[in-house]
């Protein structure tokens, strides 16, 4: 089976970042304010060795993102985070560190786990903060595996993927 990898949380907890960094591109656009990614976009993660070949590859599926309530202006982009998750096999569900636990992480958690994916809790933002205070308060979640990593500078993101392939 191919390792297809769905980035699903709240607008502005780096998901673009994080699959700008796993495909290398700049296809999907970062930006300090939400809802940029309406639809879901696609790219190409690999996993290279000590000398550059390439070891494994992946999907990446970068999401506009759910605010926990699926009605209105959100709609749109909900439905195609939930399309996305339907293609996925993995769900990396991302949420800001720096920010700390939200009621919509709440709301996106249960959704999530009616969706019967594998889904790991993605922490990002711990470039600041020391990542396991950080991974603490989101244990409450109730997902098992819980990463913390700092999308925009890389840290924590290959060791993560990593352990993500290894399950395939
Ligand atoms: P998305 O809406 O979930 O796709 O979030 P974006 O990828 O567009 O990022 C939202 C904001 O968070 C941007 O200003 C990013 O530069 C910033 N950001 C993303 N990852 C990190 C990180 O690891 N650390 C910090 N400090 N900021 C980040
Ligand atoms: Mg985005």
């Amino acid at each position: 089976m191919k390792p297809v990898f769905a980035l699903v949380g709240r607008p502005n907890v780096g998901k673009s970042t994080l699959f700008n960094r796993l495909t290398k591109s700049r296809d999907a656009l970062v930006a300090d304010f939400p809802g940029l990614t309406r639809d879901r976009k696609y790219g190409q993660g690999v996993l290279g060795t000590d000398n550059n070949e390439i070891e494994r590859d992946y999907l990446v599926i970068d999401t506009g993102g759910l605010s926990g309530d699926d009605a209105g202006i959100d709609e749109y982009m909900a439905n195609q985070t939930w399309l996305a998750v339907d293609e996925a096999n993995t769900v990396l569900f991302m949420v800001d560190g720096r920010e700390g636990l939200t009621p919509a992480d709440h709301l996106v958690a249960d959704r999530l786990r009616k969706a019967g994916k594998t889904v790991y809790l993605v922490v990002n933002k711990t470039d600041a903060v020391d990542p396991e205070q950080a991974k603490a308060e989101f244990y409450q979640l109730g997902f098992k595996d819980v990463f913390a990593i700092a999308a925009a500078h890389g840290r924590g993101v290959t060791s993560m993927i990593e352990k993500l392939l290894e399950k395939f």
